[in-house]
């Protein structure tokens, strides 16, 4: 029920209670207190109810989490490309773009069902900049963001988790809006640490990307058979921008014959990857951003 409707309905109630007093009967009042007084009551546990945690619900048939954990962090989920950046294509068909959205809405749906908290930096067919995207889990005290992809080649059925390394040069961009800004930063001089650009805001976060991606890439290999057992560091471009844990998921490749082949890999990969969010997050201290 809107406020405004509300509202009306207790003006309502006052209205024929006044009218009550009019016949000489006071108890309208008291009937029209008592209902508001109900209505709010009502409207408070209903509020309360909605500001529990996802994983409130399953609380009592998992573990409690030990007291010092870091808090759970809110997993940005980002389907790489969009518009106009198709991303790889395989010979039957199959486009990057759409099989990551896909992929990731199933993602969340089940990284929800474990309790976590989910966003994605893309809900449709568009391209957000590389900064967009890294604003998505700059936004949050403590995030971390998983960057997905499909590889235009490698063993089909296999995952692949990269970390972002500063040494590796810069690639050409690939969007039209990251390239002024990428160039100007490669042009200018270093700043003093404190004031880091954007396009290396990963930097101090790099030992903890590569610590979630070992994790991560072992559950990987455990989940899909033929996959590297240890990630590979390269020069990520979605990851640079991020001031937090960040890795990419690539998974191979855009050259099966069917979609399903690749977007039937969602499931386990949400329990590859909430297993490594849980396992990072057990054997780290959150450093929450000043
Ligand atoms: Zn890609």
């Amino acid at each position: 029920m809107s406020w405004a409707r509300e509202r009306a309905a207790v003006a309502g109630e006052n209205k024929s209670a006044l009218l009550d007093i009019g016949r000489g009967r006071g108890s309208g009042i008291l009937a029209a207190v008592r209902h508001y007084l109900w209505l709010m009551i009502f409207l408070a546990a209903a509020a309360g109810l909605a500001d529990q945690p996802a994983f409130a619900g399953q609380a009592s048939a998992q573990q409690p989490p030990p007291a010092a954990a870091p808090p759970s962090p809110m997993i940005v989920l980002d389907p790489a490309h969009g518009g106009i950046d198709t991303g790889a294509r395989g010979e039957n068909g199959i486009v990057e773009k759409d099989i990551v959205l896909a992929i990731a809405r199933t993602l969340r749906a089940e990284l929800e069902r474990q309790g976590f908290r989910v966003v994605l930096t893309r809900e449709a067919d568009t391209d957000p900049s590389y900064d967009d995207r890294a604003a998505a889990a700059n936004a949050y005290r403590y995030a971390i963001l998983i960057s997905l992809h499909i590889a235009s080649t490698g063993k089909p059925g296999t995952v692949r988790a990269y970390y972002e390394q500063f040494s590796t040069p810069l690639p050409p961009p690939a969007s039209p809006a990251a390239s002024p800004a990428a160039a100007q930063a490669r042009s200018a001089t270093p700043p003093p640490a404190s004031l880091l650009p954007w396009h290396e805001a990963q930097q101090p976060s790099v030992a903890a990307s590569r610590h979630l991606a070992e994790i991560l890439q072992l559950e990987l290999a455990r989940s899909f058979a033929g996959s590297p057992a240890q990630p590979t560091g390269a020069a990520v471009r979605e990851l640079r921008s991020v001031a937090g844990p960040a890795v990419a998921v690539e998974i191979s490749s855009v050259s099966v014959s069917n979609a399903e082949m690749l977007t039937g890999m969602a499931a386990p990969l949400a329990l590859a990857i909430g297993r490594s969010v849980d396992a990072y997050r057990a054997g780290s201290v959150a450093v929450p951003k000043s």
